[in-house]
């Protein structure tokens, strides 16, 4: 069924003919068994004074014949006399056509006064609708003015807000409280869903919005509702239509309703449902109360398109704001903080969260969670987004959520994920995913900024470490100087816990190289250094392991972060550095790549030192002895006399070594003065010093020792001499000494005064000691 507006409701043929009644006792009183009615113009009895039963069953039968028959105004049958007169009704803009009759017992009839009652009576009835209608007329105008008047009451009390759910909510509770009865729905419709979606209802126990939440409302069934029924725009939808499919909701939740709906630019906008259980809707449903709320849809229809352009306007603002200080700032947890500020901004009821893959370091009161793709299926669609960078939604049907899911993009990559979740399904449209997108991009970037910046300031650093050591290392330092540097520079710039230098010898051998961290010194160790050493020079590559206890389980327990790095010198490996950590992980790969540079560019200056060192080595050491040359000894000698109280000095020459040579040859020759070297080293302490004074000739200086230690050294050699070579040999010793009051104090007075000795000894018979100083000389 359909209502038809702008009509007014028609007066109420009865209502008029009971009111005439009533006003007109006279004729009651005058003839009390009167029936007064009304026929139509085909004859049919409408309205009468008496009950049905007791209307004359002979005459409503008779009556339509006695009309057409022109029998009135008298007709008389039996027992009942009746009088009919025409009468026209004015009933709003038309007239209703019909005949005024009154029955009296034939006893009681009077056919003069009988017609002047009647005639009396079709006045009275002609002024009553008269009355009655003009009644009607003040009481519909009072009614429309007073609901006119309530727009302008909710108006005022919202203090003409411009937020269009409190206009709604006022809106529909006054409309409640004015009509009385009944509940009033806004529903707004979502095209992309393709349903009206509840917004404020009068009925509190949630009535319409779950059951709509059961049976959806959608916009194409109720278009195709209001077309079927060719209505325009102004109709509206009531119970009982032919078209149920769209409104079950409604159907099952009231007796009767009204379904109003609001086209805007051609397209369904939104509909006001009024619903009532106790009776027609029609009863309530006036024109002025539809005019009312139709003007009320407009006013919300005005308040939505306000609030869309001040939310463009806002966004507008945020995006600004959010860019600008992209532009000022390097600071990345600010700006994300402020894309998030942004969002809550538009969307307060979401929620929103930063996913970062971990290595992205930014405030903790930042609402970060963790990225963790690929091991968690729950966010494959954070991952999905990740990977590809494109905007991911996922609907959680049963949590009814919708989570919008924008990468962190900035030009070389993404970055991480923004997630935005929305409960009651909302559906993100199209302009709002625009809005996201914009702010996640300059997320992305701002951070791709940050890192790019942090790297070109990291490699400037590394540069300045690689030229500052290089530049420290060409300074000629001693080898031992060079590795102290470079263990202090590695241990400051990658946090090593331990340094170790190793050198790859010719011969196959590693050997640990002094000045390195304590714990490659340690013999313990050597076995499993030895074997990585082996394996980064058969490999030829460094090694960079951030677990050993998962790679290498057995290996440098029980560090766990470790590189090593070979040192290579005109395409061959001559040693390795490794650095190592507790922890594991503790070196990042731009650190690994770091020190390979670091290495790379200071082998050179490494082994410049080694050489430096080795060559100075060779020069002080004698070849085939390994004892010390003689120049260097005579240094050690005149350094000592300048800061020493007293030193000893012995001069050995082997007995008869000619005839050994003579008998084993000069070959055997050499191994004995190796082996007499060999028993001077073992013989005296670490500040002493053995050196070879020429051919068979070894001496031995040992400063801060009177004669008579130096005696006792002596005699010791020559006894482990004579008894430990083989074939055996015996020697000679010369001896002399110095003490600070000596007045001829000179290297040349103290070696002579030894070859003035050793001589006495050659000349005493041999394979003994004498003593320059006469005083102590024994044999
Ligand atoms: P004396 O007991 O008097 O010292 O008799 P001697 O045979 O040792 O005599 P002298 O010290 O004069 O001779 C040293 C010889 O030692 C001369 C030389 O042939 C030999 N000699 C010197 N230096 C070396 C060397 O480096 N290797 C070998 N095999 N023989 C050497
Ligand atoms: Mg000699
Ligand atoms: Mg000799």
């Amino acid at each position: 069924m359909k209502i038809e507006r702008n009509k007014n409701s028609p007066v109420n043929l009865s209502e008029i003919f009971q009111a005439t009644l009533a006003l007109d006792n006279e004729i009651q009183k005058t003839i009390p068994s009167a029936i007064f009615f009304l026929a139509n113009e085909n004859g049919q009895v409408v309205v009468t004074n008496k009950t049905t039963p007791g209307f004359p069953k002979v005459v409503e039968e008779g009556m339509p014949s006695f009309l057409t028959k022109g029998q009135f105004p008298v007709v008389v049958t039996s027992r009942y006399h009746v009088d009919v007169i025409s009468l026209i009704l004015p009933q709003n803009d038309k007239t209703w056509d019909g005949f005024l009759g009154v029955i009296v017992d034939v006893v009681d009839a009077n056919n003069e006064s009988l017609r002047t009652f009647l005639l009396c009576f079709k006045q009275t009835l002609l002024m009553t609708a008269h009355l009655l209608e003009t009644k009607q007329k003040l009481l519909l105008l009072q009614k429309k003015e007073s609901s006119e008047q309530l727009l302008s009451t909710v108006l005022k009390e919202t203090e003409y807000t411009e937020n269009v759910d409190v206009f709604i909510t006022v809106f529909l509770e006054k409309i409640k409280e004015f009509v009385g009865i009944g509940e009033f729905t806004f529903l707004l419709v979502n095209h992309i869903e393709d349903r009206f979606i509840p917004r404020y209802s009068t009925d509190n126990s949630g009535g319409l919005k779950e059951m709509i939440e059961e049976h959806p409302l959608t916009v194409s069934d109720v278009s195709n509702a209001l077309n079927m029924l060719k209505v325009d725009e102004d109709l509206i939808l009531v119970r009982n239509h032919p078209l149920q499919m769209g409104v079950t909701a409604l159907n099952e939740l009231y007796e009767d309703y009204a379904f109003i709906p609001l086209v805007k630019e051609g397209k369904l906008f939104s509909a006001l449902v009024y619903g009532v259980n106790q009776e027609r809707i029609s009863s309530y449903l006036e024109t002025h109360l539809i005019d009312l709320l139709v003007d009320g849809m407009g006013i919300i229809y005005k308040l939505y398109n306000y609030e869309l352009v001040l939310n463009s306007q806002k966004r507008k603002d945020l995006l600004l704001n959010v860019t600008k200080k992209f532009h000022s700032s390097m600071d990345v947890s600010a700006i994300l903080s402020d894309i998030i500020d942004a969002l809550k901004q538009v969307f307060p009821s979401f929620d929103v969260y930063l996913l970062l893959s971990h290595e992205w370091e930014v405030s903790d009161e930042l609402p970060i969670m963790q990225l963790s793709y690929g091991k968690d299926k729950s966010n494959e669609v954070a991952t999905n987004a990740y990977l590809t960078g494109k905007i991911q939604i996922e609907d959680i049907i049963l949590d009814r959520k919708s989570v919008l899911y924008a990468p962190l993009r900035g030009k070389q990559g993404v970055y991480g994920v923004l997630k935005i979740m929305a409960s009651n399904s909302f559906v993100f449209p199209q302009h709002e995913i625009d809005f996201i997108e914009v702010l996640a991009d300059t997320g992305g970037n701002a951070i791709e900024n940050a890192e790019l910046y942090q790297q070109s300031r990291q490699l400037v650093e590394d540069l300045q470490l690689i030229n500052r050591t290089s530049h420290e290392l060409n300074s000629n330092l001693r080898l031992s100087e060079t590795i102290s540097y470079m263990k202090n520079q590695i241990k400051m710039s990658f946090d090593a816990q331990e340094i170790g230098f190793f050198l790859f010898r010719p011969n196959g051998e590693f050997e640990v190289i002094e000045g390195s961290s304590n714990y490659f010194l340690k013999d313990s160790n050597l076995s499993e250094i030895v074997t990585i050493c082996r394996r980064i020079k058969n490999n030829q590559d460094p090694l960079f392991i951030g677990d050993l206890s998962s790679e290498f389980p057995y290996l440098l327990k029980p560090l766990r972060s470790f590189i090593g790095v070979p040192m290579v010198q005109s395409g061959k490996i001559i040693g390795a550095v490794f650095i190592v950590h507790e922890y594991a992980y503790h070196f990042s790969f731009n650190q690994f790549k770091l020190l390979q540079s670091l290495i790379h560019h200071s082998t050179l200056a490494f082994t410049n030192s080694m050489l430096h060192e080795e060559l100075e080595t060779l020069v002080i050491t004698d070849h085939l002895t390994r004892l010390y040359a003689r120049n260097f000894l005579d240094e050690k000698v005149q350094v000592s006399m300048e800061k020493d109280a007293y030193g000893c000095f012995l001069l050995f020459d082997i007995d008869d070594f000619k005839q050994i040579n003579d008998v084993y040859g000069h070959q055997v020759g050499d191994d004995i003065i190796i082996q007499v070297a060999n028993i001077l080293k073992q013989n005296i302490k670490n500040t002493d010093i053995a050196a070879r004074w020429g051919g068979e000739e070894l001496a031995v200086y040992l400063p801060k020792v009177d004669l008579e230690v130096g005696a006792i050294v002596a005699e010791r050699i020559r006894k482990k001499v004579s008894r430990e070579t083989s074939p055996p040999v015996t020697i000679s010793c010369g001896i002399s000494h110095w003490k600070q009051s000596n007045l001829d104090k000179s290297l040349k007075t103290l070696f002579n005064n030894a070859d003035k000795a050793l001589y006495s000894a050659k000349r005493t018979g041999k394979n003994v000691i004498v003593s320059f100083d006469k005083d102590t000389c024994y044999l």
